[in-house]
């Protein structure tokens, strides 16, 4: 019967002992390609139509929305639609908002009605500030990301603002304390909740509520968690107390099946644990574990180049890992001259791939990378080569809001009379220029038929407004004047670092990036990068090009982006997709090419003088080899150049680290120029080209689920030193104007 259903006929023996063993907890560790993500879609399968036992009964917990999408894809053919749809797969952030939903007589004491907000990181930043001005504390010494990320942390230890204050072993952290206590007030207020609100007031929910928590024991009979090893705190407790119970009752069912990999551990400062595989033998009594050894997914020399990356870390258990796939391709690695053909190499290879008959389809590659920022430089390659791509788990480059800012100011300052950009960045950063004082602006300018800035001009004449808006109104005035003086005096990448620096925006941002918020000053470096190539020409003309070409981009009619940032095409083009090495955790492509493979880029700058960090990134890495099935390509640039500098790179000590007999001779075709090579001998072109950028969409919760530094501070040399450097132009041959469309 079993065997017509295929469900144990593809399995070997150990994945088929844990798809049967049914009941009891059950852990599965094991490295990657092992299978445990398909142990877990077949033991559902098994449940339905083996054991009978109905969909409605079961729970998957999966890390991202896509791998949910994708395990429920799985389940509809394996067990049917109807039956797949009443089952529970999700990730922790939708199972729990789904629980607090259904429990509207709860959410009152908690504050909350049924209709709560999940709020976004830019919601959670204003509630920051309007605290941190409730408490009449100084932004700058109390940033508002690093804030953010102290009170995340207490969250994820199941702090709340109280025992926050009470644990505090420095002064900063009793005011993040007090920050919290006010961030959680107002936000209740408001009623909504931010992401770690969800998994712990569920958690609080089902610890102080039996009733509450029974009810839930008696639906969901049989759990399961992938990606177990990068459970936080609250994440795990929630798997106990529905499987388990509390100190008190014990009436979960204890049906519960994890699985996950310590190797492939990289969420730590999401406060991910090895420790949750302690506690979960501990906690569920008699766990059977079953340790799975065949990979399926990669050849071996996929395989040794990971685990000599990985094998270099202290503190993890060894484990066997072996594949039938055979010895396959030796791994490439490519030294390019710089970013440009970093994206360069990397879009010509993949050309190739599909000319040669290699790969069937543009879907088959991955190209991945530490930090978001990077996918600028491979974006406008793609572009160029007109290679579709998808960006998975973050905006695409010229839809991020920072660089829309940033533009904004650009656009404002060609043309004054553009209300739209004015309105835009007058309050960005923060000038005390709210709505109200906006709507008299306009009204203002109604009166007069003028444009918003031209209304500035008199604004002093204002009968009603107060001191305070006025004198925020004239300065913003000046700053705009002085920037548009600017542009006769500067060449372009110079006066975007005016712009940056006058503004105020770029001070805002720096300490953003510094602090663990979004990798936004990167992606600005990145746009500084695209002017430099429209450096040698009269400013002027220089913007008017440059802003015509972001246009361009924006109106690209062809592409458009779906859900996860996936384009679409009339024909739903096949794409590349590029995806950041955290957001790729799970997912496996014949083809994978990882970029940046540099110190600094990969283990990341701000890793390298802390061992254990650089153990996480040396997990990272790992995590990248292992998405590869035939052929894996790591890519470095040579040099990097921010703020005008170039900057020399050292190769990623991960390369260092894989046996030299693994790396193939030849990484693609020499086009022309110079070259060097690192274990290869290749080429790279040097021509440039225009960008063109689609638009594209979040998924909020693929686009949490980055690292802090995927989502900041990102690039290679981050930030600069605070003060704009000026760049004599020290242009190479790379930096020359690319002409427009
Ligand atoms: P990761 O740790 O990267 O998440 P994983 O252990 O979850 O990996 P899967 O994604 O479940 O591994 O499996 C890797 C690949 O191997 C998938 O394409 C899967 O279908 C295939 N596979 C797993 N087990 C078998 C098997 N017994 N026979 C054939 N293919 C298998
Ligand atoms: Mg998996």
């Amino acid at each position: 019967m079993l065997e017509q259903h295929g469900l144990l006929a593809g399995l070997n023996q150990p994945q088929q002992e844990a798809v049967t063993t049914t009941e009891g907890p059950v852990l599965i560790l094991a490295g990657p390609g092992s299978g445990k993500t398909r142990v877990i879609t077949h033991r559902i399968a098994y449940l339905v139509q083996h054991e009978h036992i109905s969909p409605w009964r079961i729970m998957a917990v999966t890390f991202t929305n896509k791998a949910a999408r994708e395990m429920r894809d799985r389940m509809e053919t394996l067990v049917g639609i109807n039956e797949s749809k009443e089952m529970m797969v999700g990730t922790f952030h939708a199972i729990c908002a789904r629980v607090l939903r259904s429990e509207a007589d709860h959410l009152a004491p908690m504050g909350l009605s049924r209709s709560f907000v999940i709020m976004d990181t830019d919601d959670q930043q204003t509630l920051i500030k309007q605290a941190i001005k409730e408490l009449n504390l100084d932004e700058k010494q109390y940033r508002p990301y690093a804030m953010q990320s102290m009170i995340s942390q207490a969250k994820n230890n199941m702090q709340n603002p109280d025992q926050m204050a009470e644990q505090a072993n420095k002064y900063v952290e009793e005011v993040a304390a007090r920050i919290y206590k006010v961030y959680q007030k107002t936000m209740r207020k408001n009623n909504s909740v931010d992401f770690d609100d969800l998994i712990m007031l569920t958690e609080q929910l089902w610890r102080r509520e039996p009733e509450v928590l029974k009810h839930y024991q008696r639906r969901w009979h049989y759990l399961h968690v992938d990606e177990f090893q990068d459970c936080n705190l609250p994440q795990y407790k929630l798997i106990r107390l529905l499987g388990y119970g509390t100190d008190s009752e014990h009436e979960g069912k204890g049906n519960v099946c994890v699985v996950g990999d310590d190797d492939q551990m990289i969420y730590t400062w999401r406060g991910a644990s090895a420790e949750n595989v302690l506690r979960f033998e501990r906690d569920f009594p008699e766990t059977r574990i079953i340790l799975l050894e065949q990979n399926y997914r990669s050849t071996q020399n996929i395989l040794d180049a990971a685990q000599g990356v990985v094998k270099r870390n202290t503190l993890r258990k060894n484990k066997k890992l072996w594949t039938e796939q055979g010895i396959g391709e030796k791994i490439t690695v490519h030294e390019a001259y710089n970013e440009e053909q970093e994206g360069l190499y990397t879009a010509q290879e993949i050309s190739r791939l599909l000319a040669r008959g290699e790969i069937e389809r543009r879907s088959d590659v991955a190209v991945m990378y530490r930090t978001n920022a990077q996918s600028r430089a491979l974006e406008e390659q793609f572009l160029r080569m007109n290679i579709p791509y998808k960006v998975i788990g973050s905006r695409k480059f010229y839809d991020r809001k920072e660089i829309k800012d940033m533009l904004a100011y650009m656009r404002l300052l060609a043309n004054p009379n553009d209300d739209l950009s004015l309105r835009r960045v007058i309050n960005v950063p923060n000038r005390k220029i709210g709505p109200k004082t906006l709507g008299e602006l306009q009204q203002w300018a109604d009166m007069r038929s003028s444009s918003l800035y031209a209304a500035l001009n008199t604004i002093e004449d204002h009968p009603t407004l107060g001191k305070a808006a006025k004198s925020a109104l004239a300065s913003f005035h000046k700053l705009i004047t002085d920037l548009s003086g600017a542009i006769d005096e500067l060449h372009l990448p110079e006066l975007l670092d005016r712009i940056a620096e006058r503004s105020g925006y770029g001070p805002e941002l720096r300490a953003a990036s510094e602090n663990e918020g979004l990798d936004r000053w990167g992606n600005v470096l990145e746009l500084r990068r695209v002017a430099e190539d429209y450096g040698e020409i009269e400013t002027r003309t220089a913007m008017e090009l440059f802003l015509e070409n972001v246009a361009l981009v924006g109106g690209a009619d062809t592409v458009q982006s779906g859900e996860d940032g996936t384009l679409m095409s009339e024909e739903n083009t096949d794409a590349v997709t590029l995806i950041t090495l955290h957001a790729a955790k799970g997912l496996e492509y014949p083809v994978v090419f990882i970029v940046g493979m540099d110190e600094g880029s990969l283990p990341h700058s701000r890793s390298v003088d802390k061992p254990e960090q650089v153990e996480e990134e040396r997990r990272l890495a790992y995590v990248g080899f292992t998405r590869a099935m035939k052929r894996l390509y790591l890519v470095r640039a040579r040099r990097r150049s921010v703020f005008g500098e170039t900057r020399y790179t050292e190769p990623s000590r991960f390369l260092e680290d894989i046996d030299k007999r693994l790396i193939g001779k030849k990484g693609g075709q020499s086009t022309q120029n110079t070259q060097k090579s690192y274990g290869s001998s290749t080429g790279y072109n040097m021509g440039r080209g225009n960008s063109t950028y689609a638009r594209p969409q979040e998924n909020w919760e693929d686009d949490f689920n980055q690292d802090p530094y995927g989502e900041t501070g990102g690039r290679v040399f981050g930030r600069g030193s605070g003060t704009a450097r000026t760049s004599s132009p020290s242009h190479d041959y790379t930096s020359l104007p690319s002409a427009p469309r």
